[in-house]
Parts: C-alpha cells; structure tokens; sequence
C-alpha cells in the first residue's frame, strides 16, 4: 500500500487513488533500469505533496511579484546555498520546471536565434536539446553534430575540435542521455576556450554521481552546467543551472521572465530536501555502489556475449547492441518489462535501424541501488536479462510467456526483501 496511504484520494477519486496504488506497486515489483529514473525518499515526497504547491512566486528571493513570501523565500535560499555548496560553484537557479526548459535557458542567456551550436548528435547519445533536427533547438539554430567514433563508441574529440574551430560555435554542450563513458570536461573546456564558445555541460544522468564524488565535476572547466534534479541525483523532477558568478544574471533572466512564470515552490523544496540527501556521506556510498553495480552488470553481460558500446562503462550506464543476438531492441525490451525487467529501447552509435525500432537497450542502475541491490546481484540480473532475450531471439510465443513467467516470479521473490520508499505490502492480516 502506498506510504503513506492515500486514504483520501482514494475515498474521493478512487480511478486515480488505484492508479497510482498500481503505479506504486509495480514499481516496488520491477527491476527498475531505466537510466534515467530512480525512487526519491519519503522527506522528498513529502516535500512535493505539500502545500507550496499552492503558492505564486514569480521573480526571485527578496524581488518577487507577489506578497506572501516569507517562507517561499529562505526555501528557495536554502535550496540554491545547498546546490552552490554540493557543486562547489557560485551561482544556481533552481526555478528551471525540467532539464530541456534548463537548456532552452541556457540558449536564452548566451545565444540569438540562428547561431551556431554544436552538440553531441542524438542517435549517438546526445539530448533532444542540444540541437536534434525535430526539437526547437535545431530548428531555430544552426545546430553542429559531433558523434562518437566507430572504433571506440567514444566520443571523438578530435571531431569536436575540428568542427568547433571551422563552425565557431556560440554554445559547445556536452552531456547527452546514453554516454556511457566518463565525460572528459578539462578536454571540452579546452576547445571552447580555443573557439570562443560558451561550454555548457549537461549532467541530468550523472549530478548524482558528481555529487557523489563518482565522476568528475565540470565546475572550473564548463561556464555553465545544467541538470535535472531527478535522475542519479534523486531529487523530483525539475532542474537546475549552475554557474560562475559572472553568468549568474544572464542566466537568471532567461529562466524569469525570459522563459517561464512562476517557479514550482514545493518542488523547489524537495530540491533543498534532496540536496540535504546526497551532501550525507551515505550518498557518496550510493553513488560509488551505482557505478560498482553497473561496472558488474557490465562484466557479467560481456561474459554472456553482449556487444556494448565502449565496451562497457564508467557510469551508471550501459549501453547494449543486440545485433549479435538476433532480436531488435523494441521486442527485447517488450519482453523484459513483461518479465519484470524495466528499460528502454535505444538507438546505439551508427545504428542501420529507425529510431521507433533500433538495435540496442539502455539499462541504468541508479534505482536498483536505491532499492539496495549490490554488485553481488548483477549476474542474476545479467542472467534473468539473457533468458528473456535469447527466448525473444528464437520467436517460439510459449517458450517466451514460460522464461517470462518463471523469471518475473524470480525477481518479484528477490525484491520482496528490498523495501521502496513510498510503497510496501499491505500487512498480512495474522501479523
Ligand atoms: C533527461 C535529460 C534532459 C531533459 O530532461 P527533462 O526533464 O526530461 O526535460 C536533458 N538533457 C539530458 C542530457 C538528459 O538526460
């Protein structure tokens, strides 16, 4: 039952009140690997749900637009001296409603429509907003694309370099959504500094490993760092971007009024609340064991015959090409999460196959460690993965529905003992 139970949504709305019971439930019953998510603590959901949710307050702490500010105030104070201190940078403004409106700030403060931009290509790991043809950002710029090299699955900083003195970019991003490898900042800030180009690193997978101490920060090499607050780091959804002092205007005017209104103050407090979280030395135990845990299912993957991109990883995450195995990523990962396991389809680097229907699946491991899962479990999930995947390969409908069957009950048997925050069985009633 939800925690803590929702026992007056569900006497008022009960289609919604079971929806979300459901929600909640198949989360505590799921092999959770989608890279981009993870489970918050009970203080930060408590933090959402509450009554800042009811307030307005356009403008920033000591210059709003409303009256009744006096608590909303040293929340969003408290929340920005937190990020400053975890991310060792002057400036942060935390009003960002998500990571692609954080980057569309970002354009906002330091570019004109039709500048140039250079980012990593989406298909090769980048983010919509660094530049991808359908999103705003690649219509309204004249957006680069760097990619990964062929032989390595890493990104080619020679490319990098080449393309930003020929282009001379205004914006150089680095960051994406399927990078597997350390991000190498020191490299990127040179470039930038050689082009001219504001360098703005996009951590929304890995703030919670930087803070952590699991992957360099690029605070003193990127101008400007932006990321989601919900993904590694823990937090609820939103976002943040961080800088040095003298960016702290320009970035502040293109978050308000540039782009959006009010801010969201209770997820303004749940950042605060998880900031608090991940400065604990608990969280830097976290964020080591999130990648212990991916570098495990790594190795246990590759002992399987799995091709990955890079050939494995430094991060949370990991990046698998299933050509070798005979079976696309959609129907893979259809079949996993019938099985229990959650992830995403995804296109890997040079991939023959449509993005709806691509060769690879994504796995992160940033919500099997919240739930308390170790590098000693990782062959079992390696193992539970190939079953389903080798039964997808063969195409043989009941053989599938029976490896599906007996590895759901598998896991459903093996997280029984992993509490979630924020759903746990309803007591037996002999208890
Ligand atoms: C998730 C992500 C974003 C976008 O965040 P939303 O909150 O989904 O808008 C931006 N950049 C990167 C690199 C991301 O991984």
């Amino acid at each position: 039952m939800h925690q803590p139970p929702l026992t007056r949504l569900a006497a008022q709305d009960p289609d919604i009140a079971g929806l979300v019971e459901a929600e909640a439930e198949r989360q505590f019953a799921k092999i959770r690997l989608i890279a981009s998510e993870n489970y918050v603590s009970p203080a930060v959901l408590e933090a959402t749900g509450s009554v800042l949710t009811n307030k307005y307050s356009e403008g920033y702490a000591g210059r709003r637009y409303y009256e009744g500010q006096q608590y909303v105030d040293p929340i969003e104070r408290l929340a920005i001296e937190r990020a400053t201190s975890l991310f060792g940078v002057e400036h942060a403004n935390v009003q960002p409603y998500s990571g692609s409106p954080a980057n569309l700030a970002v354009y906002l403060a330091f570019c004109s429509p039709g500048d140039t931009v250079l980012g990593l290509s989406l298909p090769m790991g980048g983010h919509l907003t660094h530049g991808w043809t359908v999103s705003a950002t690649g219509r309204w710029f004249n957006a680069v694309r760097y990619e990964v090299r062929r032989d390595t699955g890493r990104v080619d900083m020679d490319q990098v370099r080449d393309l930003a003195l020929r282009e001379r970019p205004k914006v150089i991003w680095c960051g994406g959504t399927a990078i597997p490898r350390t991000i190498d900042f020191p490299a990127f800030a040179e470039i930038a500094r050689e082009c001219g180009a504001v360098l703005a690193a996009d951590v929304a997978h890995i703030a919670g490993l930087i803070a952590g101490g699991a992957h360099p920060s690029p605070a003193g090499h990127a101008d400007v760092i932006t990321t989601t607050t919900h993904k590694t780091l823990r937090g609820p959804r939103g976002a943040m971007i961080l800088s040095a002092a003298e960016h702290a205007k320009a970035v502040d005017r293109a978050v308000f009024p540039g782009l959006q209104g009010g801010p969201h103050d209770h997820t303004t407090a749940a950042i605060a609340v998880a900031l608090a979280e991940a400065a604990r030395p608990d969280f830097a135990v976290y964020a080591r064991t999130v990648v212990a845990n991916a570098r495990a299912l790594a190795d246990a993957l590759l002992d399987l015959g799995y091709d990955l991109v890079s050939g494995g990883t430094d991060n949370h995450l990991v990046l698998i090409d299933l050509t070798n195995k005979g079976v696309p990523g959609k129907p893979a990962a259809q079949a996993l999460d019938a099985a229990g396991l959650e992830l995403n389809y995804n296109a890997v680097p040079f991939d023959p196959r449509k993005p709806f229907d691509p060769s690879g699946l994504r796995v992160g491991t940033a919500a099997v460690t919240t739930r308390g899962l170790t590098p000693a479990h990782m062959p079992a999930v390696a193992a539970w993965i190939d079953a389903v995947v080798t039964a997808a390969a063969r195409g043989d409908a009941d053989a599938l529905a029976a490896v599906t069957a007996r590895v759901a009950e598998e896991i459903r048997e093996l997280l029984a003992g992993y509490p979630m925050p924020g759903w746990a069985p309803a007591p037996s009633p002999e208890s």
